[in-house]
């Protein structure tokens, strides 16, 4: 039988079949096989132990499409990233930095401004330029109003999708709004593991429906840039891709060479100061740590 392990926690894994339900798993003769140790979102083959006890083995690890090392995590398909459009305002560095570590691991990501019940079109309109020619799509939620959800819910169908933003910014609201069954199924889930083991929160797949899972992971209030080459960066700002090779000198860092492609795209305003002092100011942060 095929599932998506969903939680892995003390040597147990715990995998969702579709219509079956969750299996508590064992990975006995694993290591020796596939060489890796499995990672939630691993699609993986298992064998029933007890059917009524919903206990297994898993057997085989199907070949990974990415692994994402923080949070471990396999399988991503793409990030929704969840700021509050106000209350707590938008901690752009955060947010970019976040951005920037999802491009270096390849995963496309979909920006969500939440509780946009507390904002009007115009400032819409100014977080749609502050990202102009990234090409990051961005939605406007309110779980409060429950406004966008289905928008939201479009863009996760038949995918995994990690979800991720600082606390505060109603996360647990949007969850809970588009996974309430599936919040049963991880009620589910804790009472197995109660049963005599940790109780400590670990990062989960949620099954939301069909084949649409989310990865809920824990509120994050920092992030570091990734440890990449200086040279690495620019490729992590989307809006600079139709520019960089443009550039008079091979191996401009579009700081202050001349016949810069990227500032001439800056000046003709193909996308926002803002968004390229953040590159500036992790340029120059890599760079920093690359002299040690
Ligand atoms: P989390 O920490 O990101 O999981 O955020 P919560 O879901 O716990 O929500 C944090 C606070 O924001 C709570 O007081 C919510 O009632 C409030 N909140 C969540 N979503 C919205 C929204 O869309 N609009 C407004 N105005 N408040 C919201
Ligand atoms: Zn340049």
């Amino acid at each position: 039988m095929q599932g998506k392990i969903v939680k892995g926690i003390a040597g147990f894994y715990y995998v969702h079949v579709v219509g079956a339900g969750v299996y508590e798993c064992k990975a006995k003769g694993i290591f020796r096989k596939d060489k890796i140790k499995p990672l939630v979102g691993d699609v993986v083959e298992i064998s029933i132990i007890d059917e009524d006890q919903m206990t297994g083995n898993v057997e085989e690890i199907l070949p990974r499409k990415n692994a994402l090392i923080r949070p471990a995590v396999a399988n991503i398909d793409q990030a929704l990233v969840i700021f509050a459009a106000q209350n707590p305002d938008v901690n752009y560095h955060l947010l970019n930095t976040f951005l920037v570590r999802m491009e270096y691991a390849d995963v496309p990501s979909v920006i969500c401004f939440n509780k946009a019940d507390l904002i009007t079109r115009e400032e819409r309109c100014l977080y749609e330029q502050y990202f102009k020619g990234t090409g990051y799509k961005i939605i406007f939620t309110s779980a409060k109003k429950e406004e966008g959800i289905d928008e939201m819910m479009e863009i996760l169908r038949n995918r995994t999708t990690t979800v991720a933003g600082p606390s505060g910014v109603g996360k647990s609201s949007l969850v809970n709004l588009i996974a309430p069954k599936a919040q049963m199924e991880t009620g589910e889930i804790s009472e197995k593991i109660k049963r005599g083991r940790h109780t400590t929160r670990h990062a989960q797949l949620i099954h939301i429906e069909e084949d649409t899972y989310i990865f809920d992971t824990p509120g994050f209030s920092n992030l570091a840039v990734p440890d990449m080459e200086k040279e690495a960066l620019e490729s992590c700002f989307p809006e600079f891709l139709p520019h960089i090779g443009k550039c008079r000198f091979t191996g401009c860092a579009h700081v202050s060479e001349p016949d810069c492609a990227v500032k001439a795209a800056l000046e003709q305003e193909l996308f926002s100061v803002e968004r390229y002092e953040e590159y500036k100011v992790m340029y120059e942060e890599i760079k920093s740590r690359k002299r040690y």
